[in-house]
């Protein structure tokens, strides 16, 4: 809070604020006295949405009981990756206030809201694979935090056709937010309450929106809080920070990158790492116990990650984008997801952190979960299913790591025709072409993924999606990248250049032949992989059992059924 804010306001008395204050409670107790239409305050505990809180609170306290006559929902998005401490504090502040609503015949209603299993953070780096959050490609706040929030708030207009939802947005946050606001002041139906962009059937008011840092922290420091929690508690949270950025609660795009700041995740990349859980472990000896959890997320935050990620986007496909090097340009694929490879690191890595601070966190906080059943469980369907890596190696992985058996609450699962086994011989006979094993493997897999079917259709299709994604070496597959992309330059030339297309074209019906003959030699080692399962299942040395005849049975002759007969 001691950081130089962006001054777009001129500084303002006590007198003038404590006036400021009056005016927003009364405009508050108005516009909840005026309908019926529910409200939603989105906080996140940190000091302007916890500024707001307060202010709608104390102007509601105010109010005579027959007058509080519409819910006030309380919501806070829990990314399951926040920091812990903050987690543990924001769990308690929700604890309090749901307590004192009830003591104090308040309508506040508080919701800790969660990502879906498939949208959580895990799911999307150590199960598809996405590369670690950048601003350039911000995965993870739409998933996180938005759809969390959105989702609840579309239930309220579902079901009351409408809802105000109050922000603690300020234009000081910055630049880029100012502006949006002042975008959305055109289309205001009165002060501070202006139309949602993003949803429909719901208003958005922002009480403090023209209120500076200092403001807010004076507003927390000398108003008590009214539902028995410690504003100081709050201050001491924020005590060292570098930046003066809070994580609010994130309902569209235009907010300001959520990382920035301690109530960000702790996985968070976008952030400056003196910001983040470090600082709060540098300042804090007790609070050593975090340490892997810092070690984790900076082993994560590398730059050049190229080394880790598929040469393919995560459909398949090579995707080509021209960079500027050193003075020249050059045209080089777009990386993928993370490989095999790195996706069972991380596992590893954050079980082996989980283990760590497990065993020297402090006892209220020994039960600490960096990643959870579910979350595993879906990163193992991912594997399975979408990624036709048959080996299963997530309960392997946890095994290795935690000494226990994983448990999978889907029912069923692990149960398959192919299994480590298989994979084991499939790896030997391909030996070291890894694109020929990750052909063989979804083939396989995509086989046995419509045996289960009654219906069959669309096998075909997806057969000929495992040769476009993976018949092809690294190399050729570049190649083939650049070919369609110089014969999509001549193509659109002013003055096509018909030897140019020619030549380009001949390129293209070679690479095609080179992916028949892989289909043909892929259709040899289905045949050979068929062969060595089936020696590992009926090995030379069992001869089959033969039926025995009446007589063998009774007189114990080693007779055949000629013999019998006879
Ligand atoms: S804090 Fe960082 S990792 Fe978490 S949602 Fe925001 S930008 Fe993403």
């Amino acid at each position: 809070m001691t950081a130089t804010q962006t001054s777009l306001f001129p500084p303002r008395t006590v007198t003038e604020l404590v006036e400021d204050i009056k005016m927003l409670t009364q405009e508050i107790q108005d516009l909840y006295c005026l309908d019926d239409i529910p409200w939603i305050i989105g906080v996140s505990w940190g000091k302007d949405s916890s500024a707001v809180l307060q202010l709608v609170w104390s102007a509601i306290a105010s109010l005579s009981p027959e007058k509080r006559h519409k819910t006030i929902h309380v919501i806070t998005t829990d990314t399951l990756v926040e920091n812990p401490i903050v987690s543990a504090w924001v769990r308690q502040c929700m604890k309090k206030l749901e307590m004192a609503a009830k003591e104090q015949n308040m309508p506040f209603e508080p919701h800790l809201l969660y990502p879906e299993t498939k949208d959580r953070y895990w799911a999307g780096l150590i199960g598809k694979g996405y590369p670690a959050p950048r601003l350039k490609f911000r995965w993870c706040t739409g998933r996180l935090k938005i759809n969390a929030s959105n989702q609840f708030i579309r239930d309220v207009i579902r079901t009351c056709g409408e809802t105000i939802l109050v922000l603690g947005t300020r234009k000081t946050e910055s630049a880029r937010r100012a502006k949006v606001m002042k975008e959305l002041e055109k289309k205001r139906v009165r002060d501070r309450l202006s139309p949602n962009a993003s949803l429909p059937n719901s208003l958005v008011y922002s009480p403090i929106e023209d209120w500076r840092t200092d403001e807010v922290w004076m507003y927390l420091m000398q108003w008590p809080n009214p539902w028995g929690g410690d504003n100081k508690d709050l201050f001491t949270l924020y005590q060292g920070a570098t930046a003066d950025n809070e994580c609010p609660l994130v309902v569209d795009t235009s907010t300001p990158s959520c990382g920035n700041s301690r109530f960000g995740c702790w996985v968070c990349t976008l952030v400056d790492k003196d910001t983040s859980l470090a600082m709060m472990v540098k300042n804090d000896e007790e609070k050593e116990w975090l340490q892997p959890l810092i070690d984790f997320r900076n082993e994560l935050d590398i730059l050049e990650d190229k080394g880790k990620r598929d040469f393919r986007r995560i459909y398949g496909k090579v995707e080509l984008f021209e960079r500027r090097k050193e003075q020249e340009t050059e045209i080089v694929p777009i990386p993928g997801p993370y490989t095999k490879y790195w996706r069972e690191h991380w596992l590893r890595q954050v079980l082996e952190a989980q283990v760590k601070v497990r065993k020297n966190a402090p006892e209220d906080m020994k039960d600490i979960t960096l990643i959870t059943q579910e979350e595993l469980s879906e990163i193992r369907r991912i594997w399975l299913e979408e990624k036709h890596e048959f080996d299963d190696s997530l309960p392997r992985i946890y095994q290795e790591v935690t000494g226990e058996t994983f448990i999978d609450s889907r029912p069923g699962v692990g149960h398959s025709l192919l299994g480590s086994d298989e994979w084991d011989i499939l790896s030997e006979i391909c030996g070291d072409d890894a694109m020929h094993l990750e052909l063989m493997a979804k083939l396989l897999d995509t086989e046995r993924q419509f045996y289960t079917k009654s219906r069959r259709v669309g096998i075909y299709g997806d057969l000929e999606k495992c040769f476009e994604t993976s018949s092809r070496s690294q190399d050729d597959a570049i190649k083939n990248a650049h070919i369609k992309r110089n014969l999509n330059n001549a193509i659109s030339k002013d003055e096509v250049d018909i030897l140019q297309v020619k030549k380009e074209l001949k390129n293209v019906l070679d690479s095609k032949e080179e992916s028949l003959q892989k289909k043909a030699t892929a259709k040899e080692d289905i045949h050979q992989v068929k062969e060595e399962l089936k020696k590992t299942l009926n090995p030379e040395d069992k001869q089959p059992q033969k039926q025995l005849s009446w007589g063998q049975i009774k007189f114990g002759q080693p007779s055949d059924n000629t013999e019998t007969r006879r």
